[in-house]
């Protein structure tokens, strides 16, 4: 179908989430016109924005679309297409890399490689992505607390009492609980019913999410305009080849493009893959792909939940997301190897058990989520080439291989020790699946260099001078930590790069 209409625009991002947002706050000023395009709408209040049984066991939030594991099952992906993306049923949590992270880091499953900069280049931005997240945080207890140049400007979200105890508990082992950095108004997100936030939708302001803070920032600028439902299908290169020309995508059933002098792909770190996967070119395996890295690296974390139940003690608390533990996270395996971060999850209701497990009564369910103190172990997964996103014609195919499965077996069993020591007497846990790509990165690396990485360190294509791709993509690791701060970091260091260079 022949475009409706050819604009220009200086600059268009593609996707409003964490990446896409942020970017645009951070070129608010510039007297660049930029046109955000987001595939999704913005998600309204209603009932089931704060109701478990809508949200995991009616799938209510999730997209319309099938993808494929490599190998054939088809399933229903959690990847949520809002303005915000997925950051509008994130857990809030704001947490920055370990500054060993950026450096190459032995792991049981092979070696982490370092990042083309340092943490302490980096630092500034996760100060600044910090101060306009209003992040909550208390610095001090965490013993693999990297420097962090400012404060939290905002005090934590208070433990609940069950947690306080939880807390106390962890210490009298003599490990060091800290509190979890938020971006979370307590008060706020309550006045919308009392419930935890971990995979609820934001429908206010009781998140710091990135339609919330950053994309609100943005908007405050006459000149940045958001364009909602226009998926975009592929980009469109020059003759000859060495610039991106037009962004093509489909609103309100038309074809349309747009031919603006810079792009900034943020769609998520598959979807960006699969556009430039999908995009035409001479050598047929997409653009911006003389690496050959784009779709390949593709990481998500390996995340166990665990629940530490007392038959003795009713846990009630309503959101209970307020602590981490990162002792074991550098050292703690066998030979001293890296195990990972452990934190709360959102407090697990019946409705969740339910929608995770089969063949139980519901009042058992219930009873068992009514007594259980809840958690993430979250592991680091590597970087391989043979864990990828494919498109084969209309389907996207994920195959993801997990790795460093023996930090995840390993932590495990020492979290089970030391929980059962704090007095939860059962211990149940699950891998969490491969249907929710939560933690999604790597897909289009940055690197030092066009032949092993698609991007520079500023996010700029190799190979197309005007294309950014600026979303968990980038990521060379996925660490053990929540991206979301980290892709927020770099998003403002992106922008104000593209302000003195391409932009002045
Ligand atoms: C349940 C849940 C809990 C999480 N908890 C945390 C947490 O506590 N802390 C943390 O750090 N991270 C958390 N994450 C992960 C975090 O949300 C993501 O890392 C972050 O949002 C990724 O940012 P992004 O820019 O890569 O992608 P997204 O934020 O997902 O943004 C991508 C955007 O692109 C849009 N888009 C996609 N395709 C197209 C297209 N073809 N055309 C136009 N637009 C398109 C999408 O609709 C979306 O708006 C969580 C994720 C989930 C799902």
């Amino acid at each position: 179908m022949k475009p409706e209409a050819d604009i220009a625009p200086d600059v268009v991002v593609i996707g409003s989430g964490m990446g896409g947002a942020t970017v645009a706050s951070g070129l608010a000023g510039s007297g660049a016109k930029v046109l955000i395009l987001e595939r999704g709408e913005r998600l309204t209040p209603t009932p089931q924005a704060r109701d478990t049984k809508a949200i995991f066991l009616g799938a209510h939030f999730r997209p319309k679309e099938m993808w494929r594991e490599a190998g054939g099952a088809r399933f229903n992906p959690g990847n949520y297409y809002y303005v915000g993306g997925n950051s509008k049923f994130f857990g809030g949590v704001f947490l920055r890399y370990r500054k060993e992270d950026f450096s190459e880091m032995e792991h049981f499953g092979g070696v982490s490689p370092a990042w083309p900069i340092t943490y302490d280049a980096f630092e500034p931005w996760y100060s600044k992505a910090e101060q306009l997240f209003r992040v909550r945080g208390e610095l001090g207890d965490d013993p693999t607390e990297p420097l962090h140049s400012l404060p939290y400007a905002f005090p934590p979200v208070p433990d609940e009492p069950p947690i306080a105890r939880a807390r106390q508990e962890l210490k009298a082992l003599g490990l060091h609980p800290a509190t979890l950095p938020l971006g979370v108004d307590i008060e706020a997100w309550l006045e919308g019913g009392r419930t935890g936030w971990d995979a609820f939708p934001n429908t206010g302001k009781g998140k710091m999410d990135a339609e919330s803070v950053a994309l609100d920032a943005a908007l405050r600028d006459p000149d940045i305009e958001l364009l909602t439902g226009a998926q975009v299908g592929h980009l469109e290169l020059a003759p000859d080849g060495r610039t991106v020309a037009a962004v093509h995508y489909r609103h309100k059933g038309q074809s349309r493009r747009v031919k603006p002098k810079l792009v900034v792909l943020s769609a998520g770190a598959i979807m960006s893959a699969v556009i430039l996967l999908r995009s035409p070119s001479t050598s047929g395996r997409g653009i911006a792909n003389g690496s050959d890295q784009v779709g390949r690296n593709f990481m998500n974390h390996n995340s166990v939940a665990m629940m530490a139940i007392d038959p003795r003690r009713r846990n009630d608390s309503v959101y209970q997301k307020t602590l981490m533990l990162n002792d074991y996270y550098l050292t703690g395996g066998s030979g001293g190897r890296p195990l990972g971060n452990v934190q709360l999850l959102g407090k697990i209701d019946g409705n969740v058990l339910a929608a995770n497990v089969r063949l139980m009564p519901r009042f058992a369910l219930d009873w068992m989520a009514s007594h259980s103190v809840d958690w993430s172990l979250v592991c680091e997964d590597l970087p391989d080439p043979e864990s990828r996103v494919r498109v084969d014609g209309d389907e996207v195919v994920l195959q993801w291989r997990r790795s460093n499965m023996q930090a995840s077996e390993e932590l495990k069993k020492v979290m089970r020790e030391n929980l059962r020591a704090c007095g939860y007497p059962v211990i149940l846990t699950r891998l969490i699946d491969k249907r929710t790509p939560s933690h999604q990165c790597g897909t289009v690396r940055m690197g030092l260099d066009g032949a092993s990485a698609p991007l520079d360190i500023f996010c700029r294509s190799f190979d197309h001078a005007n294309l950014f791709v600026v979303d968990g993509g980038f990521l060379p690791t996925s660490a053990a930590v929540n991206p979301a701060l980290t892709i927020a970091a770099q998003a403002l260091r992106v922008a104000d790069h593209i302000r003195r260079t391409d932009l002045a």
